[in-house]
């Protein structure tokens, strides 16, 4: 093993996102604090698309994306006192934090102003670039890095360390317990994960979607309710009906946001999880808030007290997100891009098989 040349998969340019190539990247030095992972296992985020087509940017290249890593550590800083080599741990959307501001010193270091994204970040301190988990190795701080607990297996917590704790943070943040009433708009990656944790708090759930297409789906998944916003006066006929609606699609263009909300009763929440282009703004009427009563709050990923909590909860409740696993290579992440691009995937590709490729290139 090498531990200053990593080798990974992904673009040598945006417009030409569609063809991943192998390539190898030397990692940041390692610092007393950082830890080094052998990947077994990452989740193909809606993200990852996001970062290639240069939807937040084109900020360098090559880029290997994926923030929903699984592996085993195999070499501890002499400041790292969480773990020891051998340990199953996962890394989410982040990978550092100021550690000095006082969103970092009160617990929500996910929201630092300085934080560096696990890809398409740059470290402040020495301008190295970020590389993901589309890679033989990564090496980060073990400050976000989390222990995986031994009854989730590396498939089924990979996607959780992303997707599952984007779902999962907004449901703390409204106090969902049982019977609060949550609406769930968008059945994909992010949403079935959400509608997973909703149903396990003891929610009632209802999905919501732009057509009937994915009503068996979402039964399926325990949903309690479906609407289909294509369905005539929706609005008005569900009204009322939803304490917290999270909106895990990626775009309000076709459903004006307005009449979604009406689902709300007052004093509803309404709570956006997912990263639409930059350019993208919703539009409200600040009567029509107050005339509710109602709250429109983001919410990204989780802190690290966040991740342990959600990892323990999805082990204590076998959250089990449906994924579709693949082995990693240049031709099987092409795939798995364009049927993600074309919503081809119910609902989490998972590139597994990386002993197979690494030790063979
Ligand atoms: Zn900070
Ligand atoms: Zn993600």
């Amino acid at each position: 093993m090498s531990t200053e040349q990593f080798h990974a998969i992904g673009i040598e340019s945006y417009e030409n996102w569609q063809e991943p190539k192998a390539f190898t990247y030397t990692p940041q030095p390692q610092r007393p604090q950082d830890v080094d992972i052998e990947i077994e296992a990452c989740g193909i985020c809606g993200s990852d698309l996001h970062a290639i087509k240069g939807d937040w940017g084109t900020p360098y290249l090559p880029l290997a994306v994926g923030h929903e890593i699984i592996g085993k550590v195999v070499k501890v800083g002499s400041e790292v006192t969480k773990f020891k080599p051998g340990d199953r741990v996962g890394i989410g959307g982040l990978c550092d934090s100021c550690g000095e501001c006082r969103r970092c010193t009160h617990g929500n270091s996910n929201n630092c102003r300085k934080c560096v994204p696990t890809y398409h970040g740059t470290y402040p301190e020495t301008g190295l670039h970020t590389q993901g988990g589309y890679a033989d190795y990564i090496r980060v701080s073990e400050k976000f890095t989390f222990k995986i607990p031994d009854n989730l297996s590396s498939e089924i917590a990979a996607p959780l360390m992303c997707g599952g704790m984007t779902g999962f943070r907004p449901l703390l943040t409204a106090g969902v317990k049982k019977g609060t009433r949550v609406g769930v708009v968008g059945i994909g990656g992010i949403g079935h994960m959400t509608i997973l944790f909703a149903k396990a708090m003891g929610a009632e759930v209802t999905a919501i979607s732009r057509s009937d297409s994915k009503k068996e789906i979402a039964l399926k998944l325990g949903v309690d309710h479906y609407i289909s916003t294509s369905e005539e006066g929706f609005a008005e006929k569900y009204a009322d009906s939803l304490d917290v609606i999270v909106n895990t699609g990626s775009s309000f263009s076709e459903n004006s946001i307005m009449s979604v909300s009406s689902l709300l009763d007052a004093f509803g929440q309404f709570i956006f999880i997912t990263a639409p282009p930059m350019n993208e703004n919703i539009e409200l009427a600040p009567f029509f808030l107050l005339a509710n009563n109602y709250s429109v709050a983001g919410s990204a990923l989780g802190s690290p007290a966040d991740t342990e909590y959600m990892l323990q909860f999805a082990a204590d409740h076998q959250i089990k997100p449906w994924v579709e696993t693949i082995d990693i290579n240049e031709e099987s992440v092409k795939t798995a891009w364009n049927r993600l691009d074309k919503g081809d995937v119910k609902f989490r590709f998972v590139l597994t098989g990386y002993d197979k490729y690494f030790k063979k290139n």
